[in-house]
């Protein structure tokens, strides 16, 4: 087998997903595969590349041994639930055990309607396709715990949204696709059997020492509270915004998932928004932190059955379990900050230096890659003019670096400023111009930011306008899920 399928969610019992082959498309045509992680999950990259890698890609023709799905699961969108959402444009087509033993899911995106399609065409525009591939990348090469692209294709069809666009099929990889939501929809169902089938599930997939615990769905909850509150301290180190953090896209392995209107920041403001459609700043780059939380407490809420009969005592304890968030979150949050300033003490001293750090940097509309970026230059050695030129008032930057000589050790912190600071992230405008010139049937500068965002700690001058922040005319201040 090209693809060495080895299946396990499709043996789940039926209510788990809906049977679902994709739909082909008219004239498939390679864009980019990845092929290191073709390697790692032992999938033949030139087989991929070939004409029946690019079918099977495309959604044309089902590979051998896939047991292609469309997965069922509820979710909060922006605080509302929908008992009912389910892979609209997804098709599961199976698992591949990796070089290094893990499992992952091999998941192609706009690969027609399903029985989750409500109204929609169950197709993705290109300009998704490819912020999905270039994002997700550069989140793993960043260190984030993300799902990975192993492909993208164009369909040679049309898809009908505010326009007519090209559309195009993501091969996504995961630990799994299991998500918060995915507890709900069976919660919502009172459907325990399913929920402890699950459970069950997720725990061998994700947490096997769970099942060692006294209570192993208490210790699900423990486990998924852990890696959401090791994940969020890493987006916002990076000046990642999600998005649409709603439960249907948190997912309970940890890794960042669904990358639809999500952006970096350049200049600093904690209640930076980029997407369109969060009209009431739910998903600021500020809000994540607390957002997490509540979707952990929904995630919780739906294990309270299987923790206790009684309820009053399963609540006692989720609510115990939840309330280890904040601390972790916390601890996470003050390493990435102290690394990315060269804060020797994880004292009180340094966290609210970190604080005073960020206000000073919103009000000077510092961007937020660069100023830190250049921090770690001027530990190296070099002056701050670059810096300095950052701040919109000049003399605020010479006070600040004032405070932060006196209570930074940069010299001897530099190791971890250089691996917290990248040089490269995936800019907005960039994402966007490769995205247009996508559209126009050129990739170079896909290709390109794809390539560069590969090392982003590394230097690199042929990729130096990357570094740059964009100017007034090329900043993107907005962002569409595009679905
Ligand atoms: P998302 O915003 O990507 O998290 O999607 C939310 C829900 O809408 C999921 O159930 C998707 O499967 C569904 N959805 C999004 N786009 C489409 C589409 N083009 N066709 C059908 N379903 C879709
Ligand atoms: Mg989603």
């Amino acid at each position: 087998m090209p693809i060495p399928f080895d299946n396990s969610y499709a043996n789940l019992p039926a209510r788990f997903y809906a049977v679902q082959t994709p739909t082909p498309v008219r004239e498939p045509k390679l864009i980019r595969v990845n092929r290191t992680l073709a390697k790692q999950l032992r999938i033949d990259a030139d087989w991929l590349e070939s004409s029946e890698g690019l079918n099977v890609l495309a959604g044309n023709t089902v590979a051998e041994g896939a047991a292609p799905i469309a997965q069922a699961y509820a979710g909060h969108q922006f605080g509302n639930f929908v008992p009912q959402l389910g892979d609209g444009r997804a098709v599961l087509l199976g698992e591949v055990v990796a070089e290094n033993g893990k499992r992952f899911d091999v998941q192609l995106k706009g690969a027609g309607p399903t029985a989750w399609s409500r109204r929609g065409d169950g197709r993705s525009a290109l300009g998704p396709v490819l912020r999905e591939y270039i994002v997700s990348e550069a989140m793993h090469a960043l260190g984030v715990p993300t799902t990975r692209a192993l492909a993208a294709v164009t369909t040679g069809e049309q898809v009908r949204r505010e326009e007519m666009q090209a559309g195009g099929v993501f091969t996504r990889i995961a630990s799994s696709h299991i998500r918060v939501g995915t507890f709900q929809y069976f919660a919502a169902q009172e459907d325990n059997d399913a929920l402890r089938t699950l459970a069950d599930y997720t725990i061998q997939r994700h947490y096997p020492t769970a099942a060692d615990a006294e209570n192993p769905y208490l210790a699900l909850i423990e486990a998924v509270v852990a890696a959401q509150a090791d994940l969020i301290p890493q987006w916002l180190g990076l000046g990642f915004i999600h998005g649409v953090m709603n439960t249907d896209n948190c997912a309970v392995s940890g890794e960042t998932i669904d990358y639809g209107p999500c952006a970096f920041m350049d200049g600093f403001h904690p209640q930076c928004v980029f997407s369109s459609i969060d009209r009431n700043a739910r998903y600021a780059w500020g809000n994540q932190p607390s957002i997490a939380q509540w979707n952990l407490t929904r995630f919780a809420e739906t294990l309270l059955p299987l923790i206790n009969a009684d309820k009053d005592a399963a609540i006692k304890v989720a609510e115990a379990a939840l309330g280890t968030f904040p601390d972790r979150f916390q601890a996470g949050y003050l390493a990435a900050f102290r690394a990315k300033l060269g804060l020797a003490k994880a004292n009180d001293e340094s966290k609210a230096f970190i604080k005073s750090t960020l206000e000073v940097f919103a009000k000077n509309e510092v961007d937020f890659t660069l100023g830190f970026r250049h921090l770690t230059r001027i530990g190296s050695g070099e002056d701050a003019a670059e810096f300095v030129s950052l701040f919109t008032d000049e003399a605020a930057a010479q006070t600040w670096l004032a405070d932060w000589r006196r209570v930074a050790a940069p010299e001897s912190q530099l190791t971890a400023m250089l691996a917290a600071n990248p040089i490269r992230i995936p800019r907005n405008h960039r994402v966007e111009q490769a995205i247009q010139a996508g559209y126009q049937n050129d990739f170079v500068p896909f290709h390109r930011l794809v390539d560069a965002l590969a090392h982003p700690f590394a230097e690199a001058a042929k990729f130096a306008d990357l570094e740059q922040a964009p100017t007034t005319a090329e900043r993107v201040t907005e962002t569409f899920c595009g679905t």
